[in-house]
């Protein structure tokens, strides 16, 4: 890459969808590999949505979109907005992407340059690292513990803000520890950001629907004060496993969302208008299949969580949403692997789990959080029982 740009060679590919081709490659060589690297869904997009995406094809929706999104989908998401931050957003504050991915781009190409530090509680998606890097930015990562249960603890935001903090990133549910905000969390962290008017938020909700314990809460619906400063999105991808349609969305202050709007209008212009309008269909249809689908979730949830109590060596919390297990291997470093590895780091964890196990995961430390394993609960209830079996026989063998 020494022919490129500065901003590219510092920028490293998502350990996830490295993880996700080592487990391909395996795979495609005749082992029977059990990939709980990638966070997606393993249930269909719904008949209905897809119908709609059909109807439009048909219908000749097939030109160049607005590039903030087409008439329909920014009002099916103003209303949407509308609900969850309990007050009126209007279409034109709504912002259409590629993905809840684009959204993040957009806020932090506008926002960030060098010299400016980003506030990320730890563990994060990796996927703000890679964005954060790209725009100049500097990571400053805000460690929450297991005992908080990955929760952030406001005194430690505090004590991370100086001048140069420009961002805080939110994400609950969070990928990858599961951590869920209640009111009272965000309300503190609230409190802290009306002392220091100059860092601005990204909350990243795109795990909004996927919540076992406790309910949906967001800051700027917390905070209508501070929504000046509030970039909010989420996406249909999770909730309504529609991963592949790349359809994200998001509001947020006037000037800001404008800003996202121009660094789109750079790279990629508006969204496929099919996808478009298979969101519509997703958000104003049916709502029960959100319901069923969190309580299959939950049920794989329950069978990771009973399958990893019987892991000597690993220690882990309950997850409250989303759908990842993020268990402690601290027990298993300074041991040998049952072929005989040595295993010093959680990447040595997840490489001879997938060589000698035949399980892919993530290490923690691609989520600025070593010493953890992710997995995704986000697969079928035969291959969860089988990872585990795979794991905990791993771990029992390990000397
Ligand atoms: N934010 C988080 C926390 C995620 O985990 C993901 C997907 N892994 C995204 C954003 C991106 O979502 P999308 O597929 O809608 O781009």
């Amino acid at each position: 890459m020494s022919g490129f740009t500065a901003r590219i060679r510092r920028t490293r590919p998502a350990a996830t969808f490295a993880m996700a081709a080592r487990a391909r490659a395996l795979r495609a060589a005749g082992h029977d590999v059990i990939s709980l690297s990638i966070g997606e869904p393993d249930l269909p997009t719904p008949d209905h949505v897809i119908a709609a995406a059909h109807a439009a094809a048909c219908a000749g929706e097939t030109r160049y979109p607005p590039i903030a999104g087409t008439e329909a989908c920014r009002a099916a998401v103003a209303r949407k907005f509308t609900h969850d931050l309990n007050r009126p957003v209007a279409p034109n504050q709504v912002l259409i992407t590629n993905g809840g991915k684009q959204a993040i781009f957009n806020a932090v190409m506008a926002l960030i340059e060098p010299g400016n530090t980003v506030l990320i509680p730890a563990p994060c998606w990796a996927g703000y690292i890679q964005v954060v890097e790209f725009a100049g930015g500097t990571p400053v990562f805000l460690p929450c513990s297991a005992s908080s249960g990955f929760r952030l603890d406001p005194a430690r935001l505090e004590a991370a803000i100086t001048p140069a903090s420009r961002l805080l990133l939110l994400n609950y549910p969070n990928n990858p520890s599961g951590a869920v905000a209640d009111p009272a969390m965000l309300e503190a962290i609230a409190g802290v950001l009306r002392r220091h008017p100059h860092v601005h938020v990204i909350a990243d909700d795109i795990y909004e629907h996927l919540i076992f314990e406790g309910a949906y809460h967001t800051i700027a619906g917390i905070a209508p004060d501070l929504a000046d400063r509030i970039v909010t999105l989420s996406g249909v991808s999770k909730s309504y496993a529609m991963t592949g349609w790349r359809l994200g969305f998001c509001t947020g202050p006037a000037d800001w969302l404008a800003a996202m709007g121009l660094v789109q209008g750079t790279a990629t212009a508006g969204v496929s208008t099919i996808s478009q309008a298979a969101a519509v269909a997703a958000l104003d249809g049916p709502q029960d299949l959100l319901i069923e689908r969190r309580a299959i979730y939950r049920h794989r949830r329950d069978l990771v969580l009973a399958g990893l109590a019987a892991a000597p060596h690993l220690t882990f919390t309950r997850p409250d949403g989303a759908f990842y297990a993020f268990p402690s291997i601290a027990g298993l470093l300074g041991r040998t692997s049952p072929a005989g590895r040595r295993l010093a780091t959680d990447d040595d964890v997840a490489d001879a789990l997938l060589d000698e196990a035949l399980v892919a995961t993530v290490p923690g430390s691609a989520f600025a959080m070593p010493g953890h394993i992710r997995l995704s609960t986000a697969a079928s209830d035969d291959a969860l029982t089988r990872a585990c079996a795979r794991i905990a026989q791993f771990c029992g063998a390990v000397k």
